[in-house]
């Protein structure tokens, strides 16, 4: 199920424009449009689901899906060998500012630890 007014919802349906890097059965993977490090992907699953915290027993395989296409991002990206961080914001705190499932796909560059 896709939900009409979502942003990513828009992007998978291809009402919104995107720049590409994977595309599955079940996600799309996209350029992230205020990238924070040289790579910056998002991986979204196709069907809406609101955040991380949203995600039961019955998405496990949607989510082993996700953690491939992230792993085809990276190495589609050249930043498999050196490394690179995946990111689920949840909530205000955190920042997160669209409603739908995203993972990021971050690297590209040495990346400081801890956030926050
Ligand atoms: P979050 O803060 O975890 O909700 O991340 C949302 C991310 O979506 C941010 O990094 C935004 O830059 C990105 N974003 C928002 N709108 C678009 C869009 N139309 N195309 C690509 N990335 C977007
Ligand atoms: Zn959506």
């Amino acid at each position: 199920m896709t939900v009409p007014d979502c942003i990513f919802c828009k992007i998978v349906r291809g009402e919104v424009p995107s720049r590409p890097a994977i595309s599955t059965e079940r996600t799309y993977a996209f350029h992230d449009i205020n990238p924070a490090a040289p790579v910056h992907v998002l991986v979204v699953p196709r069907e809406h689901i609101t955040d991380a915290a949203g995600v039961g027993p019955e998405h496990g395989g949607l989510l082993a899906e996700m953690m491939t296409t992230a792993a085809s991002v990276a190495e589609a990206q050249d930043i498999a060998e050196k490394g690179y961080r995946l990111v689920f914001n949840v909530g205000r705190h955190a920042l997160n500012s669209v409603p739908h499932l995203h993972m990021h796909v971050i690297g590209g560059h040495h990346l400081g630890w801890p956030p926050g």
